[in-house]
């Protein structure tokens, strides 16, 4: 598998926030977000070919039983399904972080779903090269169903502005999501930016009664890779 990264380090994000952790960053994505916070997944994918014996090597070197497959795009690449499984056989508490465009049959515990929605498209980026491809197949409301129904689940939402909120309830009705497994996040990749928009989203959680997610890794370490 091609992978960017692998590191030891706490849940920033989610239900699971705070959970010691040990993460697996494949390297590529279908998508281009405009403010993606792993170019180096995505617009510059960069990373290093690794057996699945290797990488479930350091897996266990890092000693924890929580194990986050995330990217770029995890699911995009097929030996993830074998990945998992074998996390799995090691009793390993699997969560996949995907944007959600993609099934694949995996082994998974929770499945971490963030779907992009419209401020995500790079219509200023690139002379907008990806916009066209990114705005076809950001949103797969079928896939979402799929992969909803794999395992237990939450839907993650990078919020930038009030309209975003529509969309968000669109994805609900489209696919029955339960409401109390949405969370919404702010977009920023500095602690000074993503406090000042949570005091911002925070209240908008409060009135359109949704669960409010922190970044806690950009708050503690900021923009930085490998935490
Ligand atoms: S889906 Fe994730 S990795 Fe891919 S471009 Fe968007 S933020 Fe970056």
């Amino acid at each position: 598998m091609k992978i960017s990264e692998i590191f030891y380090s706490i849940q920033g994000e989610g239900v699971l926030t705070g959970v010691p952790s040990v993460f697996i960053r494949t390297s590529g994505c279908n998508l281009r977000c405009t403010w993606c916070d792993t170019p180096y997944t995505s617009w510059t994918p960069e990373g290093e070919a690794l057996e699945i014996a290797t990488i479930l090597d350091r897996v266990r070197a890092s000693g924890t039983s929580h194990v986050v497959v995330t990217g770029g795009e995890p699911m995009i690449d097929p030996a993830i399904v074998e990945l998992t499984r074998e996390l799995r056989a090691k009793g390993q508490h699997i969560t996949i972080e995907t944007a959600g465009t993609v099934f694949k049959p995996v082994e998974c515990d929770l499945m971490s779903i963030s779907p992009k929605l419209a401020n995500s498209t790079p219509w200023q980026r690139d002379e907008g090269r990806w916009a066209g491809q990114h705005e076809r197949t950001r949103y797969q409301p079928e896939v979402l169903r799929q992969l909803m129904a794999l395992c237990d689940y939450q839907l993650k939402f990078v919020v930038a502005e009030r309209d975003d909120l529509a969309e968000i309830q669109k994805v609900i009705a489209d696919t029955g999501a339960d409401r109390r497994r949405v969370l919404l996040m702010p977009e920023g990749v500095t602690p000074e930016i993503l406090n000042q928009r949570s005091i911002w989203l925070a209240e908008l959680c409060k009135e359109f009664d949704f669960r409010f997610s922190t970044r806690l890794h950009v708050m503690l370490w900021g923009d930085r890779r490998g935490v």
